[in-house]
């Protein structure tokens, strides 16, 4: 019996989700009396053993080459008989993409039930109940995972990283990889920005910005907070901004310490992907925007008469030049 932790890596370094869920998984492991072991694919820069740091004793390192591309059959299946290999009961993820297209297919596998988006640490004191967000992030589901394996993905954000002393054991685990039946034609990557996903402050623009030449004025802002940019849907279906920028119910879902909407009024499909953030800042002109209603902090004012004014803040309280 031991927690199986499943940890994302991205061009060789560990996600910075994946300690969340390596933190999670130790506490799920301490709680049910047994050890946390992770699971790593492909090629690494970083010393495995530190992932200890976390709870984990013991890293599989499953360093196949085949690996490095994902292939949501192929990664269900390997990550099944690392389950086998490994005797795990719990697996814990990160519900991200790779989660949601392998969760189903190893809750299937393994007839394992499976908790997708959880937020809390299970209760165990009756049964295996998890919390989850349910209906675009509206209510809260408990779920009893009744089934002998059980499989959680956890929130990004919903669970505070601790990292402490210690050092894991790192073993090299063979598994047998099948030839994967997909091809990778071309890989675009964002770079120099903080991922949406990952981010803990988020400054999101709406049709309220005009257009795409005041979007300086937004990125300013998030420069100086260190935050992702973000936006409504119909900005990013006018290639106002990149499609992977549109956030709510048909884009990214996320969960940030911080959301900052700025001329964005705030229909149900936007905050279906943005309500889960833990404080929300609107900006809007119109004080019967609906964004009101779902705000912690509301200024009803004109984006470009307030947002320089919040950068230049923001750049004196942090010593910006
Ligand atoms: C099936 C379906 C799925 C959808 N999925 C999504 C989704 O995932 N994400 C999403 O965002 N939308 C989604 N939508 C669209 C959604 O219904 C709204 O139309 C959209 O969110 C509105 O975008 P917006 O707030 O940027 O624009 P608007 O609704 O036009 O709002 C602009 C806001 O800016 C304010 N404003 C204007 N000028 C200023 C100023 N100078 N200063 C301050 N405030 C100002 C206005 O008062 C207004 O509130 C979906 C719709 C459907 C039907």
């Amino acid at each position: 019996m031991s927690v199986l932790i499943f940890a994302d890596q991205e061009d060789g370094h560990i996600k910075k989700t994946a300690y969340e869920a390596l933190t999670y998984g130790t506490k799920v492991a301490e709680q049910l009396g047994t050890t946390a072991e992770a699971l790593v694919f492909g090629s690494v820069t970083v010393d495995l053993a530190t992932l200890g740091k976390y709870g984990v004793t013991k890293v599989h390192h499953a360093n196949n080459e085949a690996l490095n591309t994902f292939d949501a059959m192929v990664y269900a299946r390997v990550i099944a008989e690392a389950v086998q290999t490994t005797g795990a009961d719990v697996i814990v993820f990160t519900h991200n993409n790779t989660a949601r297209a392998v969760g189903p297919r190893l809750s299937v596998r393994l007839k394992a039930g499976y908790v997708p988006a959880a937020t809390t640490l299970p209760d165990t004191s009756n049964g295996f109940v998890v919390n989850k967000v349910a209906f675009s992030g509206k209510a809260f589901a408990k779920i009893n995972i009744t089934t002998p394996i059980k499989i959680i993905s956890l929130n990004p954000n919903a669970y505070k990283t601790l990292a402490g002393e210690g050092s894991a054991e790192v073993v090299s685990i063979s598994l047998d990889v099948p030839a994967s039946t997909v091809k990778v034609t071309a890989t675009e990557k964002v770079t120099g920005e903080v991922p949406l996903n990952e981010a803990t402050t988020v400054v999101s623009g709406g049709r309220g910005l005009k257009g795409p030449e005041n979007w300086g004025m937004l990125e300013d802002l998030a420069h100086a907070l260190g935050a992702a940019t973000a936006c409504s849907r119909p900005v990013a279906d006018s290639d106002w901004r990149p499609h992977h920028e549109h956030v709510g119910q048909t884009g990214v879902a996320i969960s940030p310490n911080l959301y900052i909407a700025l001329g964005i009024s705030g229909a149900i499909q936007h905050l279906a992907g943005v309500n889960r953030s833990k404080v929300i800042v609107v900006i809007n002109k119109d004080a019967e925007a609906p964004f009101f209603k779902a705000a912690d902090y509301g200024i009803v004012g004109d984006v470009f008469e307030i947002v320089p004014k919040m950068t230049e803040e923001v750049k004196k309280l942090k010593g910006i030049a």
